[in-house]
């Protein structure tokens, strides 16, 4: 179990996903750890560099040495902001765990209401947004799209969502048994269940280095996660073989009708599409189930989700979380 050592009461890990954020993960960590002492919650901060390549492992080091309740943990390469969150977690002692962007575009000020709603009692409390923040409109009707596919075929609205949430040691230990490998931490947090409450919070806007999602990111990311959380394509094949099914009863009876009355021969045009049409819609359906297949082959291989390179503060040893 990736869990087994004993819990402090009360203690509250932070877990912060940082890649190429050497100018703001210092600052978070500053920013973090003065308004919890402020509010007096007992708790610990730990920061997962994602391979970066600048200096934000450097200066991990450099807080985790000034400040005795930061910790680190270093990927071999960049594994994504997903298997850094769970390398966060699996790493935390805490009784309850927050993760937030270390861009601090998740207002830090909200973990303490986090907090003050675990202590009575609330398993899993989720950040929603009320805002977004500032986005070009490429980006934000493609962030709609990928909400709108997400929760047709889930049934969880994931439109506010975001990674911001506290989560109770319990909810924790279970999300960190799924040995899924496209974990979807978004909407995974949600299906776990548990006894939830909500924070709204408004998205900042980044005080410094630069998103690091492209478009084509994003769309491999919606993709990803799509197939992660729903097996809807793949009915949509099923449909698709449906329409088809009727749309050759039709034309059968049409062309049917066409040789009994002496019509025939012409029709070739008619030909043409139905194989062009046909054909094509076999290879999407293909592609489709290919998609699935290779998603089973990368969890059949059963390669670990990240894998450490490097830790700073008193970190659990590597080979633990593997
Ligand atoms: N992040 C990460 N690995 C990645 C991409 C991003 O750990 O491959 C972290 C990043 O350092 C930040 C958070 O995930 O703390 C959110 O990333 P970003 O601010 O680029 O996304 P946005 O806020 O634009 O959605
Ligand atoms: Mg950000």
């Amino acid at each position: 179990m990736p869990n087994s050592a004993p819990t402090d009461s009360g203690l509250l890990s932070v877990v912060l996903p940082a890649f190429n954020e050497e100018e703001m993960a210092p600052r978070a960590a500053d920013v973090i750890s003065a308004l919890l002492e402020q509010a007096q919650i007992p708790h610990e901060l730990i920061f997962v560099d994602d391979g970066s390549r600048d200096r934000t492992w450097v200066r991990i080091q450099e807080k985790s040495r000034a400040l005795p309740q930061v910790r680190g943990v270093r990927f071999s390469r960049n594994f994504g902001k997903e298997a850094a969150i769970f390398a966060g977690l699996a790493q935390a002692r805490g009784a309850c765990c927050v993760v937030l962007d270390c861009d601090l575009q998740h207002p830090p000020e909200k973990i303490v209401d986090m907090y003050r709603l675990w202590q009575q009692g609330y398993q899993v409390v989720e950040g929603v947004k009320v805002s977004r923040g500032k986005e070009s409109p490429l980006h934000t009707l493609a962030v709609r799209c990928f909400y709108r596919a997400m929760s047709g075929s889930t049934g969880l609205d994931m439109s506010r969502a975001s990674d911001f949430k506290l989560l109770d040691r319990r909810a924790v230990d279970v999300l960190l048994a799924m040995r899924e490998k496209n974990a979807f931490f978004r909407a995974l947090s949600s299906w776990i269940g548990f006894s939830t409450a909500q924070v709204e919070f408004q998205v900042r806007e980044r005080e410094a280095g630069r998103s690091k999602w492209s478009l084509r990111s994003l769309f491999r990311y919606a993709l990803t996660n799509l197939a992660a959380f729903s097996t809807a394509p793949l009915q949509l094949v099923t449909f698709l073989g449906v329409l088809v099914l009727i749309a050759s009863v039709v034309l059968s009876v049409h062309s049917l009708w066409q040789k009994f009355t002496g019509q025939a021969l012409e029709g070739f045009t008619t030909v043409i599409i139905l194989i062009l049409f046909i054909g094509s819609i076999l290879m999407i359906c293909l592609g489709i189930i290919g998609y699935y297949i290779a998603k089973i082959y990368e969890e059949v291989k059963d390669r670990p989700r990240y894998i450490l390179s490097d830790t700073c503060g008193e970190a659990r040893h590597a080979e633990k979380d593997l």
